[in-house]
């Protein structure tokens, strides 16, 4: 019956849907319900829209017609699992929130579902049988075989050839399993319980108390690194799924931090391997895990920031790990902060959210301080490990003498004392420098030329291993040129400041005998090859590691005693809100990787400036006076936690064009009170891929609404459609 009907027509009773359509619309569109068509909140259905049909999920179902208009009917109904009201209802307060349209939101939360049901009936897993002759590339293969996946995925992440799979499973070490009728495993929350040392028997019972109440109930578990927090979270997380057995959990991590380790871990405590999410699960699981936790068949959930929005049928808790971690924002598509959003979840539901840090946000820190959050505090490591001893090198009077060819050294004369002694001692050196590749800036001595991205205003970085130069922004990439691409010079281009290559270079020089490698993105692009060099670390085949943030948490190296800090002012100056806390968090982080067991250790954090709040905390290993000396900044300026930040950047190929529009909307900021505009300014980044770029920052107090500001405001200027608009609630990112 393709009929319309209006509401004077209709004189029996009727049902009208409202439906999120999957578009950029800004709010749920009305549908008529046919009478034979039996559909409810969280239905996946197919609806007209002009003369397309379009996907939609119903948000609301009732018996009256708000609307003077003809209402069309649903078209179809979806046979997909249906979306869990309680995750419905938090989609599409986090769209509001985000500032995003309801159908463009949804849509990412329903990315899992455009993998077709059809294709993914069966997959291959291993089946565990000892392997014997086999090539390293049918090695790879059963490597990454521990969950199904079609012949072609696995093919993929091998890289090998779909010929590799299927010799596999005719000589029986490949099984082929049916995707639909391979179920989740129920975690045992007492599969294997640990022993709590004092301390952490104290933690707990405080995380029992508040779990008892069973309200909505944010806590701080704060701890140095080593003090078990997640030792101790680990029992919420089981009394959670032992109080309620549907009950579902979900451990948001840092994706840097969702190593085979962790897993390991987990699946020791709890007998089953978690279901993870993140970035590197393949189409066809995403479905499965998708509807499994639909259903509420998948209770143990461990994943990456966007695991936030899985549909849950029954979340009760939620533990964020690393909650100051900068990873927990999303900075593309839709901007979200990650653990903002999990404790409105957790506080939209009524149940516990445990934040996990050692070096806290500001923002988490201020909220258990003034009694916001409950805060449990364990403030001993585990065992006889100790906290390092730290001490700051002054470069201005200790500057590196120069290399034998002239070439410029890094690494100060104490720094290079206490790696020879670490090494006499045969322990394990870590040297920490945040920048990937050879040398974050090249240039011209002959003209002065800075190398710099196509149509960007970023520096290219050298990556010698490579021999290519590298834009860490865009991705584009070169061959290092001969020649200046300038002024034509030979040989002209010198290779400016260090970055991990070349300190892997200087140690070579300085330390022959030892063995060195580099722990960074490059590589150790995926889990197996930062699993195999964290092994190597651990069965001590490596003497120093020269790192990138990709070790600066997470792992425990027992017989690492040295932590050298190549330059400990690196953070400090982005000049952007968080970056003394951020550089704070890592340092801390970073030389709390020393001493871990029994062995004492020993941190050196190179410096220009020792007189830095940040340097002088650190040393004094007085987190205390750090965070007070940066809350008394935030509150002077009233940033977060002390008010509330939001950006506008604006984008175009046409830069008259922006600066207009720029103009335009600032001439349109509504007079608030309590509410600050500051803009349009030349983003620090102004040209990215040919594209200018401007800033608004929008400051307000806590009590003001920031939202309805930002909406009023955008909403009463045309963007011209050659104006690309972004907003972003509380930004991390200012470039
Ligand atoms: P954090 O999360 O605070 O960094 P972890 O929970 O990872 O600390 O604990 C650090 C190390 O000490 C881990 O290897 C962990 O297995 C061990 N550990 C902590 N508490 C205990 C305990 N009660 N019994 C045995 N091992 C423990």
């Amino acid at each position: 019956m393709d009929a319309l009907f209006t509401t004077s027509e209709m004189t029996r009773s009727i049902r009208c849907a409202k439906v999120a359509v999957l578009a950029p619309m800004e709010t749920p569109l009305d549908y008529l319900v046919p009478d034979d068509l039996a559909v409810s909140v969280g239905d996946h259905v197919w609806v007209p829209l002009g003369y397309a049909k379009i996907r939609g999920l119903v948000t609301e179902i009732s018996d009256t017609i708000e609307t003077e208009f003809k209402l069309k009917p649903i078209a179809a109904k979806i046979d997909d699992e249906p979306v869990p009201a309680a995750s419905l209802r938090f989609w599409l307060w986090a769209a509001g929130w985000t500032l995003t349209a309801p159908g463009t939101f949804l849509k990412g939360c329903l990315q899992a579902l455009k993998t077709p049901k059809a294709q993914i009936k069966h997959g291959f897993v291993r089946t565990g049988a000892e392997p014997v002759k086999l090539t390293s590339k049918q090695m790879r293969v059963l490597e990454v075989a521990v969950l199904p996946m079609s012949a072609a995925e696995l093919a993929q992440a091998a890289g090998v050839t779909v010929g590799v799979v299927q010799t596999l499973e005719k000589k029986g070490y490949l099984e082929r399993v049916e995707f639909t009728t391979q179920g989740f495993d129920a975690p045992d929350p007492d599969f294997m319980t640990p022993t709590l040392n004092d301390d952490q028997a104290a933690a707990d019972r405080l995380l029992e108390m508040e779990w008892d109440r069973q309200v909505f109930s944010p806590v701080l578990l704060d701890g140095v690194t080593g003090s078990g927090k997640t030792e101790v979270y680990l029992e919420t997380v089981a009394r959670a799924l032992r109080d309620d057995p549907t009950a579902q959990v979900m451990i948001l991590l840092p994706e840097i931090a969702l190593t085979t380790a962790v897993m390991g871990r987990l699946k020791r405590r709890f007998g089953v391997d978690p279901v993870q999410w993140h970035s590197a699960i393949s189409p066809s699981q995403r479905r499965r895990i998708w509807e499994g936790i639909a259903r509420g068949e998948a209770r143990l959930i461990v994943g990456a920031r966007s695991a936030l929005f899985l549909p849950y049928a029954n979340l009760k808790l939620i533990v964020i790990d690393e909650e100051h971690d900068g990873s927990f924002k999303q900075e593309e598509g839709v901007r979200y902060q990650a653990r903002d959003l999990a404790v409105m979840r957790a506080h939209q539901e009524g149940f516990m959210v445990v934040m996990a840090s050692a070096t806290p946000s500001l923002e988490t820190l201020t909220n258990a301080q003034k009694g916001r959050y409950s805060w449990v505090r364990l403030e001993q490591r585990h065992g006889t490990a100790q906290l390092p001893d730290i001490d700051l090198v002054d470069m201005k009077a200790h500057a590196p003498e120069a290399g034998p060819t002239g070439d410029k050294w890094w690494l100060s004369n104490p720094l290079v004392k206490e790696i020879e002694a670490t090494l006499a001692r045969r322990e394990q050196v870590l040297l920490f420098l945040n920048r990937r590749g050879y040398a974050p800036l090249v240039l011209c001595r002959a003209c002065g030329e800075r190398m710099t991205s196509p149509k960007t205003d970023s520096w290219l970085v050298e990556h010698r291993a490579t021999g290519r130069l590298v834009c860490h922004l865009t991705g584009f990439s070169m061959k290092k040129p001969d020649r200046c691409p300038h002024c034509g010079a030979l040989d002209s281009l010198t290779s400016i400041g260090p970055g991990v290559e070349r300190i892997l270079e200087e140690v070579r020089e300085r330390f022959p005998a030892a063995r060195a490698e580099i722990f960074s993105s490059d590589t150790t692009p995926d889990a197996d090859s930062s699993a195999a060099l964290i092994k190597r670390v651990e069965d001590h085949e490596t003497d120093i590691l020269i790192a990138t943030q990709a070790a600066a948490k997470g792992h425990n190296f027992l017989n690492l005693t040295l932590v050298g800090i190549v330059d400990a002012d690196l953070g400090l100056k982005g000049g952007d809100l968080r970056a003394a806390e951020r550089t704070f968090q890592l340092l801390a982080q970073a030389t709390g990787r020393a001493g871990r067991a029994e062995k004492a250790g020993k941190a050196v954090l190179q410096t220009y400036s020792p007189e830095h709040p940040v340097m002088q905390a650190l040393k004094a290993q007085d987190r205390e006076a750090f965070y007070a000396y940066e809350q008394m900044s935030r509150e002077i300026a009233q940033f977060p936690p002390f008010g509330r930040l939001a950006a506008v950047i604006l984008s175009a190929k046409d830069n008259a064009l922006l600066n207009r529009f720029g103009r335009e909307l600032s001439l349109a900021i509504p007079n608030t009170e309590g509410i600050d505009v500051y803009g349009p300014a030349d983003a620090p980044l102004s040209l990215v891929r040919g594209m200018w770029r401007k800033r608004f920052l929008v400051r307000a107090d806590r009590n003001r609404d920031l939202q309805g500001f930002m909406t009023a405001w955008l909403k009463s200027v045309k963007t011209p459609n050659a104006i690309r608009l972004v907003t972003d609630i509380e930004p991390y990112s200012f470039l």
